[in-house]
């Protein structure tokens, strides 16, 4: 029987058990997926024994995503160039730290049907997720990227990764096409952004990276300013296919019932 994991801390509302077993269970793998929660001081010891093949493979989240780089062998270029891994496998006698978010963000952008090349991109957030955001939308070939993160110092260090992006006081807000929240305000129901939109036009891209809950009050203000927007779900379940196929080598089918499971 395989074994897999998502390893974080905390790890308990994690949904990537869920949804790994379900596509395992569905295309009759042996195989079983589970979570852990880890100190620091564990990681050196859990990723060595996916070198000794007692584990086939794992998912990385917060916020280990950048510590367990030192005890990998091989970076794809994805994670390399966001010093960010969410999933690890072993191939050919080498540790590989990949990182499937980016490509996770991109298709859900994608199935979003908003228009994306050429456009003024928001980033409220600096944290983990971001160079992730970021390599995608520079892959998608958007004109500017601006990014606001309530501890500025985080949002200019991400030019040590991308030099083009532009810095945005914290609560000031900058001509866009799409904003994208990837800060943690609206996982509590009740949390807000306050930030101005009167000189906002319409026909915006409101998207969150939270899908839970699944419509946050960032997303109900675009929406009630007649924009459209659009919620994490779709690039957590990319992210969670593009690793299952990686470690399964087939493309897990997205159906409904994939959806309800992250419906909480
Ligand atoms: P981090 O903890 O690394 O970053 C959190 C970010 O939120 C920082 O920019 C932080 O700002 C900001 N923030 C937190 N609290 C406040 C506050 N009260 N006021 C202003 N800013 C605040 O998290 P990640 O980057 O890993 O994740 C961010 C979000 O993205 C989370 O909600 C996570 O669940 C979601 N996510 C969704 C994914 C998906 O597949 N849909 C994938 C990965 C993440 P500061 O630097 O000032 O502390």
């Amino acid at each position: 029987m395989k074994k897999y994991f998502v390893i974080g801390k905390p790890i308990d509302h994690s949904l990537s058990p869920k949804i790994h077993n379900y596509w395992i269970k569905q295309n009759k793998i042996e195989a079983i997926y589970y979570k852990k929660e880890l100190d620091e001081t564990d990681l050196r010891e859990f990723i060595a024994m996916i070198r000794d093949k007692k584990i086939d493979g794992a998912n990385v989240t917060i916020p280990f995503k950048k510590k367990v780089i030192p005890f990998l062998d091989v970076l794809s270029k994805e994670a390399d160039q966001t010093q960010s891994v969410n999933t690890i496998y072993f191939d050919k006698g080498n540790l590989i730290g990949h990182n499937t978010d980016i490509i996770g963000f991109e298709q859900a952008i994608k199935a979003t049907n908003f228009e994306i090349i050429n456009k003024k991109i928001f980033i409220l957030g600096a944290g983990g997720v971001v160079p992730s955001i970021i390599f995608a939308l520079k892959k998608m070939n958007v004109s500017e990227i601006f990014v606001s993160n309530r501890t500025r110092k985080k949002a200019e260090d991400l030019k040590n990764y991308f030099n083009k992006i532009n810095i945005v006081n914290w609560g000031d807000v900058p001509e866009f096409d799409v904003i994208i929240n990837a800060t943690s305000i609206g996982l509590k129901g009740e949390d807000k952004l306050h930030l101005d939109y009167s000189n906002l036009g319409k026909n915006k891209l409101f998207y969150d990276v939270i899908y839970n809950p699944s419509f946050t009050n960032f997303l109900k203000q675009g929406s009630n300013l007649g924009n459209k927007s659009e919620n994490g779900k779709l690039m957590f379940i990319y992210q969670a296919s593009a690793a299952f196929e990686l470690w399964h080598g087939i493309k897990p089918k997205l159906n409904d019932e994939v959806f309800s499971l992250l419906s909480l």
